[in-house]
Order: C-alpha cells, then structure tokens, then sequence
C-alpha cells in the first residue's frame, strides 16, 4: 500500500517534469527566445527529500530553497547528488554564515548590508556566491526587495564585493491572471537589468516566473524561473 503510494507521487513528480520542461520550450519559441535559455529551478521548499531524489532521478539539477535550515539539512543529506542550491527566501543577517557556507546561488539579497556578510563569510575554498537582488517591483508592503529608486546605488556596492558575483535581478510581483497584466511588472524588471548593463555592469539572470505566470516571465526576457507547485504538486 505505502509503495504505491510512493510509485505513484514519482510518476506524478516526473510527469509534470516533463510537461513543464514542454511549457517552457514552446513558450521559448513563441516568444522567440534561444532554445534552452530558460533555466528552471525547481523550489522544493517544505518537500522531503524523497521527493528532490525523484526531480534529480530526472535530470533537474537547480533547486530553490525558502527556510535556511530546512535547507540546510537537505543540501546535507543530499551531498552526493551535487546539486545547485538556491536560496529565494527573506534572509536574517544571524544566518548569513550557514548561507554563505551551503548555497551557490542566492536570489534574495534586498540590502548590502546582507551582501557584506556573505562576502565576508563565504568560505574561501569555495568560489564566489552567486547573487540576485530582490526587487519590490509591485511595490507592496508585504514583500521584500529593494525598490528600482534604490537598485543603482545597492548594486554597485555590492558589484565591488570580493567573494561575491552579482548575476542579476529577481522578483516576486503581485499576482494576476491576465497574460497582459502579468506581463507588465518583468518587462520593468528587465528594463532595470538593462540599465545595470548600461552602466558597464555583466549581469546575466532574470529570476522571474512561477507555475501560475511562467509563460508572462519567459515572453520578457526570464532566464531562470522558479516553479515548486506545477512539479511537486500544492503545498499544504
Ligand atoms: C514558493 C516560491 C516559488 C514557487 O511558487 P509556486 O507557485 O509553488 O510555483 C517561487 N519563488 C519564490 C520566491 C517562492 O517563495
């Protein structure tokens, strides 16, 4: 009984795989983007590992996190998969060290305060950690990020951080279910990353889209989305 159960949440999990990796495809054909051009990261917060195996068992490689801890114990038991680890979710400057020791990439850095420490306490065996920062680009209380008056003066501290590659810009807008309105809120995230880049900075990522807008960020310029619902199916 437990086994089946088991067999079916795996084909369960590599079945929306792989029709999410055909979304992606063809919404990268219609809007004209370069085959493989969008990365995803599958965000397997509040997931057992169990679960993580099955997604990599399929070839997912990039996993996002929300809860250091959680996390971290995860990125532990799971050494051997050598997987990349992303953290996406709010950071407390008393957990800088354990980020800056287990993830390779982190999508959530809304102050340079937050990037000093990591820059400090990134291991030096390691290389650099890959940073995003977050943007409010909704500008709605509840959520965190920097807002776009504040980004250039943010980024170009944080660009100068020794330990540190600033990659890009990552955003959590407010929620719509027309394409069009979806639309609006990444097409002035990328227009931000423009404007990084004309001011002499390489920055290469747009983390943007999850399951319910997935098509609205790749349409303008996404190239890593964050999809946890559509692979691991609704969080309790
Ligand atoms: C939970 C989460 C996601 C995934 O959301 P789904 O709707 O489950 O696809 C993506 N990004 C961030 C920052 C999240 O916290």
């Amino acid at each position: 009984m437990v086994l089946r159960i088991i067999k079916a949440m795996k084909s369960r999990i590599t079945g929306n795989l792989a029709s999410l990796r055909q979304r992606i495809q063809q919404a990268e054909q219609r809007y004209q983007r370069l085959p493989g051009s969008v990365q995803l990261l599958a965000v397997s917060k509040t997931r057992p590992t169990a679960d993580i195996l099955t997604a990599a068992a399929c070839g997912q490689r990039h996993f996002g996190e929300n809860y250091v801890q959680e996390a971290v114990t995860k990125i532990t038991s799971l050494a051997e998969q050598n997987l990349i680890w992303h953290l996406i979710g709010p950071i407390q400057s008393n957990k800088t060290r354990l980020i800056a020791t287990h993830f390779h990439w982190v999508h959530s850095v809304d102050r340079p305060k937050i990037a000093r420490r990591l820059s400090e306490q990134r291991p030096s065996h390691l290389p650099p950690l890959n940073i995003c920062l977050q943007i409010n680009i909704s500008r709605e209380a509840s959520k965190s990020g920097l807002s776009l008056s504040g980004l250039h003066g943010a980024a170009r501290q944080i660009a100068g951080l020794p330990n540190l590659r600033l990659r890009g810009l990552m955003a959590i807008p407010q929620r719509h279910t027309c394409f069009e309105q979806q639309r609006i809120p990444f097409h002035r995230l990328r227009q931000a990353l423009r404007s990084l880049n004309d001011e002499g900075m390489e920055l290469d990522t747009l983390s943007m889209g999850m399951s319910a807008d997935v098509e609205a960020a790749i349409a303008e310029g996404a190239t890593m989305v964050r999809i946890g619902t559509d692979i691991f199916g609704p969080r309790d």
